[in-house]
């Protein structure tokens, strides 16, 4: 059975982050990841205010450079969907689709996935019409009209981003006030390709095969009406993956995990980094931040309970 010093669930940012700082600290460190490396930064078109970098530049190219990082110091990347969590002891099993591995410590940094509208349309549509990813359907809208649902920073800041290829862009909110910070909102105001459509929800996402209209019932009016739209993008927030250990750990109301300024969950030597956390600002510099506080700490909790952690 393979051992490590700190198992990382989750290459997201703040995965990586931990695996940059546990590794380079000397620790033995592993990191799981299920399916894209990257977690939902890859997604994103155009990052600006990551700090050090004057040119924007592509969720993909920054996580890239973060997991050569991680390789570089010695961290261990394995491609293996974590299926079970245990501790036994002090020590941390992590069970594998493959196999099974211990550690001393675990950072969990599995992030969250985009929540659905949950709409008729919604599923029969998704993949022909419907997206959750503007970075990576976008293109298929040149010269065309899509909609994206949300008032949030995802929302507007990805209806800018398709405003490259479609000729009209709608935002449709379900209040009368976005929710994105004051300068996400701004720039998408000055954009004449987007309309704003507030004070909405989508009742229906219509077509044949592919997406053709939605409907839509205002909230303020009582009125329903159809608008025609070749694709719907929706970003109405996220759901935190806590599924492998929500029942034993501490939770917000959202379902994120509640940890301490450190980073540390109930469980000793148990670790929560990133979107996954409780907190005010998801951001991949508050990802990385969490994950460098975890690892930092992970490291300390070892030392001192050397003797006791038996794996
Ligand atoms: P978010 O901030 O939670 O916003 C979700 C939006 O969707 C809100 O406007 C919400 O409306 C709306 N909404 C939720 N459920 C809905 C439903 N069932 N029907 C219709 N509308 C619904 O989510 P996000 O924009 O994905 O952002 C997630 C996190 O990432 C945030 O912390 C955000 O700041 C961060 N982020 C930052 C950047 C950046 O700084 N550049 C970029 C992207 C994301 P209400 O406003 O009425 O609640």
């Amino acid at each position: 059975m393979e051992k490590y010093d700190v198992a990382i669930i989750g290459a997201g940012s703040a995965g990586l982050s931990a695996a940059i700082y546990a590794a380079r600290g000397g620790l033995k460190t592993v990191v799981f990841e299920k399916a894209l490396i990257g977690g939902q930064i890859v997604l994103t078109t155009e990052i600006e205010n990551y700090p050090g970098f004057k040119e924007s530049l592509s969720g993909f190219e920054l996580i890239e450079k973060m997991k050569l990082q991680a390789l570089k110091f010695g961290a261990v990347i394995k491609e293996e969907n974590v299926k079970g969590l245990a501790v036994e002891g002090l020590c941390k099993i992590v069970e594998t689709d493959e196999t099974t591995y211990r550690a001393k410590a675990l950072i969990f940094a599995t992030g969250a996935h985009p929540r659905k509208l949950n709409i008729p349309g919604e599923d029969k549509f998704t993949g022909r019409g419907v997206s959750y990813c503007a970075t990576c359907d976008g293109a298929l809208y040149r010269n065309k009209t899509v909609a994206v649902i949300g008032g949030g920073d995802s929302a507007v800041e990805e209806a800018m981003f398709l405003t490259k290829f479609a000729s009209k862009v709608y935002i449709i909110h379900r209040r009368d006030q976005l929710r994105a910070v004051y300068a996400i909102q701004q720039r998408a105001f000055k954009n004449d390709k987007i309309e704003f459509i507030f004070d909405t929800v989508i009742q229906e996402i219509n077509g044949e095969n592919n997406v053709e209209s939605l409907t839509l019932f205002n909230k303020k009016t009582d009125k329903t009406s159809k608008i025609q739209v070749n694709g719907i993008f929706i970003y109405v927030g996220i759901i935190p993956n806590n599924e492998l250990i929500e029942s034993r750990v501490n939770l917000d109301n959202q379902g994120f995990i509640k940890t301490d300024d450190e980073m540390h969950t109930i469980i000793p030597g148990f670790y929560a980094a990133g979107d996954i956390r409780s907190k005010s600002l998801r951001q991949v510099v508050t990802a990385t931040n969490d994950g460098a506080i975890a690892a930092f700490n992970a490291e300390k909790w070892i030392q001192e309970n050397l003797d006791k952690i038996l794996i």
